[in-house]
């Protein structure tokens, strides 16, 4: 029997759990987590309004209840766990850990109140642990760096009217910061021209359906090319004479140089291509500019991933999704990118009698760690789907406590000592531990 560790629930690490079971017939595959609940961006990153895309979690879920794999949820890797002491429990060790730092422009002003990474923003949205709401309040104005997909997301969540949320999983407390702010101008920016914007058509089509918001063109003359993105922004060309209460520019060629203000946000600067400066007040900006992976324990990335060869970090040690590629491609992507990985595991790896998952798990007890089997999962998501609030399609979780709660993990523990470190792990989680090197996947 093979015994294979994926570290990591998200898309990469669920496809690639599938396409194992599938090159081999006599595997073992645990799945471990950082957080008590599984899958990753589907859950945190896809925007809360596109439960259509979320509904792909139902696919990997179905991978998570296969009878060869196990989840060990809250289990963190550096933290319940070293990465070398997973290489000496299993044959092979996969990182799909993705890409959790949001990559920094660089410029002066990053750090004022006001701005905030994407994956900062779309993390507070979707409610996950430890992700904060943005530190101001009465936002007229926000700017939006980057022209890819995350962006549109970004705009299209701060554009839409209670109304057009309805259905989603938005957290109450979000909701209450979205319709609390008195939203007029969303300026979505990049740096190239708009035949270079990396936006697919579909999405950015969807910024002009809705209710409340208008997208204008700043500068229609210089729309060049025939792409597909740049046919829809003639067609909200076309549009523009619509009245709306939200107006959403789309800049194209302006660099960012500054984030303008003493204490909070105040405007972003930027150079044009004839090198004039361009400020746009605001008092939000988020910038959608990609992301990097972190270390875990001793293997560290380079340039925003793990170097590798076709998904080979070493011996018995590989890599797939944004970790290993860099982020970017669908959510389809992750299973064209699994079958070759795993292909390529059932090649080089073969069993030596490693002890796998049992040797973990008594790992886990002995260090007193409370981890989530798949079971515990379901408890939360029943728990999660019978809270949800009026118009609303779960009510998710916000803290690890309350996910632990939920999964009645803790609750048998047999002596006071035993339910002491309960409490501190709980304490520990509900810190704000945001430190780059330990971000959540
Ligand atoms: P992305 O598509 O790579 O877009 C990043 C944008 O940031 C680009 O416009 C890039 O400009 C710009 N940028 C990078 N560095 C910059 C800098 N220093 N200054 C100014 N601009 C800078 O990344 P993303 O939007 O984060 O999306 C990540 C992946 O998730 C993509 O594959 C995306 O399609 C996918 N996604 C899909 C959906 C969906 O299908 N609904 C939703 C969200 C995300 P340059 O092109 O000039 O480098």
């Amino acid at each position: 029997m093979l015994q294979v560790a994926i570290i990591g629930s998200g898309p990469a690490g669920c496809y690639l759990a599938d396409q194992l079971l599938r090159s081999l017939p006599d595997v073992s595959i645990d799945v471990l987590e950082r957080l008590p609940v599984p899958f990753g961006l589907i859950r945190y990153g896809v925007a809360p309004d596109h439960q259509s895309t979320k509904a792909i979690a139902r696919v990997l879920d179905r991978v998570l209840s296969r009878e060869r794999v196990n989840f060990f949820g809250n289990v963190e890797v550096g933290r319940d766990v070293r990465l070398e002491e997973l290489m000496s429990l299993y044959d092979a060790i996969v990182l799909a850990i993705g890409a959790t730092r949001d990559r920094k422009l660089g410029i002066p002003g990053e750090d004022l109140p006001g701005v905030i990474g994407s994956g900062g923003f779309t993390g507070w949205y979707n409610s996950r642990p430890d992700h904060r709401a943005p530190e101001v309040q009465g936002v007229r104005s926000a700017v939006i760096i980057g022209n890819g997909n995350v962006a549109i997301d970004v705009a299209r969540i701060l554009a839409k009217c209670p109304a057009e949320l309805a259905g989603s999983d938005l957290s109450p407390d979000v909701t209450a910061w979205l319709t609390t702010q008195p939203i007029e101008t969303i300026h979505i920016v990049g740096r190239r021209s708009a035949a270079d914007a990396k936006f697919t058509e579909h999405e950015l089509a969807e910024l002009g359906t809705l209710e409340r918001a208008q997208p204008v063109v700043v500068d229609p003359a210089a729309l060049d090319g025939q792409t597909a993105v740049v046919e829809v922004l003639r067609k909200f060309v076309a549009q523009e004479n619509r009245k709306a209460r939200v107006t959403i520019n789309f800049h194209f060629n302006l660099t960012p140089t500054a984030f303008l203000g003493d204490k909070e946000l105040r405007a972003v600067q930027f150079r044009s291509s004839n090198d004039d400066a361009v400020d746009l007040s605001a008092q939000l900006a988020v910038t959608c500019i990609g992301y990097e992976t972190v270390a875990c324990c001793t293997v560290k990335p380079s340039n925003g991933v793990f170097p590798n060869e076709g998904g080979k970090v070493r011996d018995g040690l590989y890599v797939v999704g944004w970790a290993k590629r860099g982020p970017s491609g669908t959510i389809p992507t992750n299973r064209t990118e699994a079958q070759q990985v795993a292909q390529r595991i059932a090649r080089e790896v073969t069993g030596s009698g490693r002890p796998g998952g049992a040797a973990l798990r008594e790992l886990l007890e002995r260090r007193q760690a409370h981890w989530l089997d798949y079971t515990a999962w379901r408890r939360v998501d029943t728990a999660e789907l019978a809270g949800a609030s009026e118009g609303r399609c779960r009510g998710k979780f916000g803290t690890v406590a309350e996910m632990l709660e939920a999964a009645q993990v803790g609750r048998n523990l047999r002596s006071p000592a035993q339910k002491a470190d309960a409490a501190q792990t709980q304490a520990l989680h509900r810190k704000p531990t945001q430190s780059p090197a330990s971000d959540p996947q």
